[in-house]
């Protein structure tokens, strides 16, 4: 079966639900169970903070999406990609982090790791096999994230995941940009998938969830182990969002995809830009090993200003109608942000660059009603003083 009957048929069971396809949200907290013995021996489900229906339904689509065997549901992105650090880490260990991670990552690894006596490195994006020259004796995870945020180097994951594997060291992915669609990391060698299921799983920007995805039954039940010793749930109201989303993920997923690259192409013709940081663009660095690995991109990329200052960049930002100026991204609306302020936090030394970095989210709005947008700000932005 293709990939979009499997997102359709993955996870239904219409007779437990009275018939009907979509299971219910079930707002449980107390489970009972038939008697003391069965209470005591614990081996059934016997809290709501298991998740219920809608959320074993949502792990397993997830699962399926990606080659997985079992998916654990976290309650945000942010939360499914801090899970595997505390579950797989402790005092005195080492990872190997991108530097071009998404920023609250490395607000973990620099406070809560740090404070736990883990430490990190933050290893130059697209790196490859020379990471091998990094690990330690302690190293246990090498975090990937491919493209990096915001700056959307494309990493060589088999590469990376054949020098973990050599030396006993596990990887993990957050994968959020594919969707898990366009990037299938169990078949490159990693050993766990993380979602931000908020972004395309979701597309209304309207729901928060994550999931860790795996298909080792020992690694999902330490992940699993440490979101119940949090007391983490992904709560059933936005469990059942996500699911509803996820049906269609697909279609919305190759609209974008197709809108974005069509939109790059468009501002990498244009003299206000002089970069397209877009891995489906010929002329971006990392596009040969992304036409090899990926099968598809999505919506998210950023452009390069022509130089200019900052508060120019800004009158370019303000001049956008359809863009909107906010945070997260894969729902159905378009959105833009600066760049430059969280590029500045990282570890290495960036490369020069001609002016400031924007990053743009394609939603499902027409591409020429885009075009003509970024057309129109571009102008505000060229008749901006410095
Ligand atoms: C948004 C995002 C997350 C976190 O998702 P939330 O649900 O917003 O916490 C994680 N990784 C990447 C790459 C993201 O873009």
């Amino acid at each position: 079966m293709h990939l979009p009957t499997k997102i359709v048929q993955a996870g239904r069971d219409p007779a437990k639900h009275d018939g009907v396809v979509a299971p219910p949200i079930t707002r449980g907290s107390t489970v009972l169970l038939p008697d003391a013995a069965t209470l005591i021996k614990g081996a059934v489900k016997d809290y709501g903070l298991e998740g219920h229906a809608v959320q074993e339904a949502l792990a397993a689509v997830l699962a399926e999406i990606e080659g997985g065997t079992g998916a654990v549901l976290l309650p945000s992105g942010l939360s499914a990609c801090t899970l595997p650090f505390l579950a797989l880490l402790q005092h005195g260990d080492h990872v190997l982090v991108t530097d071009s991670v998404y920023r609250p990552t490395r607000r973990l690894c620099q406070g809560l790791l740090k404070r736990m006596g883990v430490t990190t490195t933050f290893y130059r994006p697209g790196i490859g096999a020379e990471i091998e020259a990094l690990l330690q004796p302690s190293t246990k995870l090498i975090w990937i994230e491919s493209p990096g945020s915001l700056t959307f180097e494309v990493e060589d994951v088999p590469a990376l995941t054949a020098v973990a594997r050599a030396h006993n060291v596990l990887t993990a992915i957050d994968n959020t940009w594919s969707a898990g669609v366009y990037f299938k990391p169990f078949q490159h060698g990693v050993d766990l998938s993380i979602q931000a299921m908020t972004k395309y799983q979701s597309g209304g920007s309207d729901a928060f969830g994550g999931a860790v995805i795996g298909t080792d039954a020992k690694l999902l039940a330490l992940i699993a182990g440490q979101a119940k010793e949090l007391g983490l749930v992904c709560p059933p109201d936005d469990a059942w969002l996500i699911l509803r989303g996820l049906r269609s993920m697909p279609l919305r997923l190759a609209t974008q995809d197709a809108a974005a690259r069509q939109i790059a192409q468009w501002l990498a013709g244009r003299p206000e830009i002089t970069a397209v940081l877009h891995p489906a663009i010929p002329s971006y660095g990392g596009h040969a090993l992304w036409a090899r690995d990926f099968t598809g991109a999505g919506g998210l990329f950023s452009v390069e200003l022509a130089g200019g200052s900052t508060a120019r960049a800004h009158a370019f930002i303000n001049a956008l109608k359809l863009f909107g100026i906010g945070y997260s991204w894969g729902g159905y609306e378009s959105l833009v942000i600066p760049g430059d302020p969280q590029i500045a936090q990282r570890a290495l030394a960036q490369p020069e660059r001609a002016g400031p970095l924007i990053r743009l989210q394609i939603g499902l709005e027409s591409p020429e009603d885009l075009i003509a947008d970024l057309a129109q700000a571009l102008q505000v932005w060229g008749t901006t003083p410095d």
